[in-house]
Parts: structure tokens; C-alpha cells; sequence
């Protein structure tokens, strides 16, 4: 089968990892004139033409994608001609956190208490409303903290608004959570669904740092309720390939945050932590072949490469280590590679972790509820 990606960033690359063993092909339509993906057959097109377009969708069996703040009406032309898995009814709820929120309500999934604001002033007024602080998030395009800011007073609403420079904003409570979780689930074009245990993720700076999975003491009644509202969602899109929900753990239970309709970064650990990744689960999805078993071997934590990547020696030294680097050049705060560690415990992997992290330079403290330190 002959898969084809919107987009040529580690993603990507790692769907293409995961679909050689299977006999599958890959293209890469880019339009960012920086393809990193590194394998595959490229068709770069900063200009958008027509012409590459149609050569990419001649060249595919299936459309897939690992960025969803694409043009509406790119997705819906696509669809037109090639099976786009999942849909464009995916991208254009998960591109856009007023319609998310729609849809977690419509669903009986809590939230953060929330307003939508088109002017400073409403965002003032709605600050006022929920209680600072606040958070503002564009409505749309925002990804890794980006487009975001928090507000500690309603006069800080102009502000916040000429910073953001977005015509909508979702503005929310701001959530004292305990931690961030996620759930990653897959559904095949046969309507067969698997899904993940749960990850616990630390973000610092707006982007991931470390996962780890399954999620350390959660409790087995939240599993299964996160486990229910992602089923919830999967199904009502009529979604084919992974799904990913964040959520805030509280003292009051589970908040929906965001869905993202693509292999995620806080799904990384599957890559050596389950039998199979969710790279693998995606692609068996949108192919209408069986789903692969996603429960996990052992706790495994992923760490991510933000900036620079360290040496690969001083990494591999280590017996315990996976190392997947994106080939990407380095640059602050970009994602250029991770590391997946398992252990047989969860003090085991901590000590792991720790150590590893003392080989790469420059990176986030490691941040995690089995971190005692
Ligand atoms: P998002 O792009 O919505 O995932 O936000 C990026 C990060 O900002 C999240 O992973 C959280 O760490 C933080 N954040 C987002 N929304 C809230 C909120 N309502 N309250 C507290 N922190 C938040």
C-alpha cells in the first residue's frame, strides 16, 4: 500500500519507520520548504501548486497526515479524490478549541470552565466572569504553549490580547492540576478500537519533556473513565487512526483539555514500551488491517531531545536506552530526537532516567510524580 503524508516532520518519518515491515510506501507533500522526514519520496511545494498536489494524490493509495492546522479546503479536495484517514470532519473539530470544547460538552466530558472572547474587552469581561487567573488560547493554530497566555488580572486583558494576535480566543479557568495525562486510542476502517494505557506528561515551557506510561498510581476508576470518553469521541467522529486526548488530573476528578487527531509525542513510549507503537496502530487502521496489541511491557518513560540532542555514545553507553533522532538540525526549543527508557520498576526507571539526563546537556529537570527528589 502506498501511504501518503501531509507533512515531513518526525512524525512522518516515524510513521514511515513503522510501515516498511509492513510493505508499505511513503510520500511526503510539504509545503513548509523544510522537509525533514529524511526517507520516503519528497514532493516539496513552499508555493502550493496545483500541479505537485495532484502529482502527490497520483502517486498514493491513501492521504494521512501529522499536522492538522491544514486548510479546510485543502483536506476536503483531498478527500475528493483519495481516502483522507482520519477525515477532514477530524481535523476541522480537533483545529479548533471552540469546536473541541462543543463537542467534549456534547458528550458529557467536563472541562475547564471557559468563554470565547473576540475583543479585548470581552476577554476582560471574561476574566472577570470565570475568575483570574485565566488562561487565553488562539482558537486556532496554537500548538506547544504557543498562541497562549495567562492572565493574573482582567486589566491585563489588552495585553494578553495584542500578544496573542488571534481574532477568537478560548479563554479558560486556570486549572490547578496535580498532573497532565493523556490517552491515545485507535480505530481501523472496520470499526475495531484499541486504546493505550494512560501516559503522565510534564510539560515545562509549553512542550513535553518527559512521559511516562502506564501513568504511575492512577487510579483504576479514572483509567477507565478517561478510557470511556476518548471511546466517546473516537466513535462520534467516525475517526480511522489515532486519536489523542489531554487531560488535567485534579482533586475533583478528570478535565478535558485537547484532542489531537495524529500520532502524538506523549505516544512515543509505545515505540519500544508496548508490542505495538502507535506509528504501527495508525497505519494498520487507515490500511482495514487487524489493530496490533497496545498494552505495555514494563513503565517506560520517554524523554525528549528539545534543542540539542547530546552524544549519541555518552546516550548508548547507557544498556537501558532507546535513542530516536529526527535528523532535524538543532535549534532552541525544537524537537530533534527522544529516548525511550524501561525499567521493572518505577524507582528502577526514575534512577534510569535521572542518570540518562545527566548525559544531555541543557535538559529540562526531570519533572514526575515517582521523581522523589
Ligand atoms: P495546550 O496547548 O492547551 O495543551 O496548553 C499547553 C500547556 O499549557 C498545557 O499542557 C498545560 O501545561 C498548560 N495549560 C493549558 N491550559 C491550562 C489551564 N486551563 N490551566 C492551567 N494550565 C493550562
Amino acid at each position: 500500500m502506498k501511504i501518503g503524508v501531509l507533512g515531513a516532520g518526525q512524525l512522518g518519518r516515524m510513521l514511515a519507520l513503522a510501515g516498511y515491515p509492513l510493505d508499505m510506501t511513503f510520500s511526503f507533500y510539504d509545503t513548509s520548504g523544510a522537509p525533514s522526514a529524511g526517507l520516503g519520496k519528497i514532493y516539496s511545494d513552499p508555493a502550493n501548486t496545483q500541479a505537485e498536489l495532484e502529482a502527490f494524490l497520483a502517486e498514493v493509495d491513501v492521504v494521512t497526515y501529522e499536522f492538522e492546522h491544514l486548510p479546510l479546503s485543502l483536506t476536503q479536495a483531498i478527500e475528493s479524490k483519495k481516502p483522507l484517514h482520519p477525515s477532514s470532519e477530524s481535523i476541522r473539530v480537533c483545529q479548533n478549541r471552540a469546536e473541541e470544547k462543543k463537542l467534549f460538552g456534547e458528550l458529557g466530558i467536563p472541562t475547564p470552565a471557559y468563554r470565547i472572547a473576540e475583543s479585548a474587552a470581552e476577554l476582560e469581561a471574561a476574566a472577570r466572569e470565570l475568575g483570574c487567573p485565566v488562561v487565553a488560547k488562539s482558537n486556532t493554530e496554537g500548538y506547544d504553549g504557543k498562541g497562549q497566555a495567562v492572565l493574573r488580572t482582567p486589566e491585563e486583558a489588552q495585553s494578553a490580547w495584542d500578544s496573542i494576535r488571534h481574532p477568537k480566543l478560548v479563554v479558560e479557568s486556570f486549572v490547578n492540576f496535580s498532573r497532565e495525562l493523556s490517552i491515545i486510542a485507535v480505530r481501523s476502517v472496520n470499526g475495531e478500537i484499541a486504546i493505550y494505557p494512560m501516559a503522565e506528561n510534564n510539560h515545562q515551557g509549553g512542550i513535553l519533556r518527559y512521559s511516562i506510561a502506564p501513568a504511575p498510581r492512577l487510579d483504576a476508576a479514572k483509567e477507565t473513565l478517561a478510557r470511556d470518553y476518548i471511546h466517546r469521541l473516537i466513535e462520534r467522529l467516525g475517526h480511522v487512526g489515532v486519536l489523542t486526548l489531554e487531560l488535567f488530573e485534579t482533586e475533583d476528578g478528570l478535565l478535558a483539555n485537547e484532542m489531537a487527531p495524529r500520532v502524538h509525542n506523549s505516544g512515543h513510549w509505545t515505540q519500544n514500551g508496548s508490542p505495538t507503537s502507535q506509528f504501527e496502530n495508525h497505519l494498520r487502521a487507515i490500511a482495514g488491517l487487524p489493530l496490533g496489541d497496545c498494552s505495555a511491557y514494563r513503565p517506560t518513560c520517554m524523554i525528549n531531545l528539545i534543542g540539542q540532542t547530546g552524544k549519541k555514545e555518552d546516550i548508548l553507553e547507557l544498556p537501558y536506552t532507546h535513542l530516536h533522532l529526527y535528523g532535524k538540525e538543532e535549534r532552541p526549543g525544537r524537537k530533534v530526537g527522544h529516548i525511550n527508557i524501561l525499567a521493572d520498576s518505577y524507582e528502577e526507571l526514575a534512577e534510569r532516567v535521572k542518570a540518562c539526563a545527566t548525559r544531555i546537556p541543557g535538559i529540562a529537570p526531570f519533572i514526575a510524580s515517582i521523581n522523589q527528589d
